[in-house]
């Protein structure tokens, strides 16, 4: 299938031909007809399938000819409502690279910053507003915001808003718009209240389902090194000169745990920035910033801030920590390998990890390639003398210089290393 066959305005064709398009992604393929239909749509996909254009494609489609000149008066006839302010940043990017051939107008708002600016911007008025929650209920509730004119609401990672605790503010959000609407909901996963919004809040929706959790997982190369969980820093960088220069997100499972790897990558002479949900928005746009222009090698993130971030082929993921929560690893993962490009994760997980690491391969359906053969591995400790003697006594501590258990030879060369 070819974009053509879709049958877009030649605007958005060109568009997506410049941006260097040449299929649909199947997400692509399944919705945008759909929602072209005018019919409501669940869509079962995590980000990097390309869902932004799935529902951003057919939208700037459908109210182009309402939106018709630039001189007409505004009304928000889209509403995209997202949980975080880097995903709806680059919802509305999306929407002005699809939309830049047409008269159509969207704004972005979110908490956490000045209202001023995004209160001047709707004013101006805008066709396709994107939202956080919290920001657009209060912003309506100063009476900023009309939605009296929608044609279509969209909820973007509706799980992710769950586990935010937004799920009431978006009913709210839900119920101020017109009957008629059409609703679009995407979420990664599907687990009840999921499945319970879209039954009370959508007309007769069809369900689209795509990559389920372990296709994503295929297309990128993953290794997982057993390593002492005191000697994760020091295997890190070995890793990190083994790949000089190399672009890297590193997951953390806590805020606490990134600012930590940025400051031991800032002392080792490191480029690092840390995102993560105690960074004001400024700082985390800023850091984001950094890193998709190189200014900055390496970013570390927590789950929360990292997820929907969209950085073009990003090759490379180092899981700090394993996630205690198996669907986690395939979000932190599906930052890389996006869009057909190959990725690389590596994971390093510690002894008391490992029950983690086994339940991820179960979701995943894949044995990963383990790498204990370095110089940071665990210790063997079942080949290793009692600390007590049978007899009771306590054992003399062998203080000669042992071989190591890996016959000393280093796993990575040194010869990368940074001045
Ligand atoms: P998303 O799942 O919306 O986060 O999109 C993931 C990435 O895929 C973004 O960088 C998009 O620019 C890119 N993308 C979306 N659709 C296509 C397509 N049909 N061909 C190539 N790249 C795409």
């Amino acid at each position: 299938m070819t974009f053509n066959d879709l049958k877009l305005i030649r605007n958005i064709q060109q568009a997506l031909a410049e941006e260097g398009y040449e299929a649909p992604t199947p997400i692509q393929q399944q919705a945008i007809p759909i929602i072209m239909e005018g019919t409501d749509l669940v869509g079962c996909a995590q980000t990097g399938t390309g869902k932004t254009a799935a529902f951003a494609i057919p939208i700037i489609h459908q109210i182009h000819p309402i939106v018709g000149s630039a001189k007409k008066r505004k009304s928000i006839r889209a509403l995209v409502i997202t949980p975080t302010r880097e995903l709806a940043i680059q919802i509305q990017e999306s929407f002005e690279t699809y939309g830049r051939y047409t008269n159509i107008v969207s704004t972005v708002i979110y908490g956490g910053v000045n209202q001023v600016p995004q209160v001047d911007q709707l004013k101006r008025g805008v066709d396709v507003l994107i939202a956080t929650p919290g920001r657009l209920l209060d912003l309506h509730k100063q009476g900023h915001v009309n939605l009296d004119h929608l044609h279509h609401l969209v909820l973007d990672e509706a799980d992710l808003m769950l586990d935010m605790g937004f799920i009431n503010d978006v009913k709210k959000i839900i119920k101020l718009t017109p009957d008629n609407r059409q609703t679009l909901l995407f979420s990664a996963t599907m687990p009840l209240p999921i499945r319970e919004l879209a039954e009370s809040f959508l007309t007769k929706p069809q369900y689209v389902t795509v990559t389920p959790v372990a296709s994503t997982a295929e297309k990128i190369k993953q290794w997982v090194y057993k390593v002492e969980k005191e000697e994760k820093r020091k295997l890190l960088l070995q890793i990190l000169n083994e790949y000089p220069g190399e672009q890297i997100l590193i997951f953390t499972r806590t805020k606490h745990g990134a600012d930590n790897v940025v400051k031991f990558l800032k002392k080792n002479n490191f480029t690092a920035e840390a995102i993560h949900g105690d960074k004001s928005q400024s700082a985390r746009q800023r850091a984001l910033d950094h890193f998709k222009n190189k200014e900055v090698q390496l970013l570390a993130a927590t789950d929360i801030a990292a997820r929907g971030i969209d950085i073009e082929s990003l090759p490379f993921v180092i899981n700090f920590d394993i996630p205690n929560i198996s669907d986690t690893y395939v979000h932190r993962i599906g930052r890389t390998g996006r869009a057909g490009n190959e990725g690389l994760a590596i994971s390093l997980c510690g002894k008391d990890e490992w029950t983690y690491w086994q339940d991820i391969e179960k979701l995943i359906r894949m044995k990963i390639k383990v790498i204990e053969n370095h110089d940071f591995g665990w210790k063997d400790t079942a080949n290793q003398a009692p600390a007590v003697k049978v007899d009771g006594t306590p054992q003399k501590k062998d203080f000669r210089n042992k071989k190591k258990g890996n016959g000393g030879k280093k796993f990575f060369g040194n010869k990368n290393k940074k001045k």
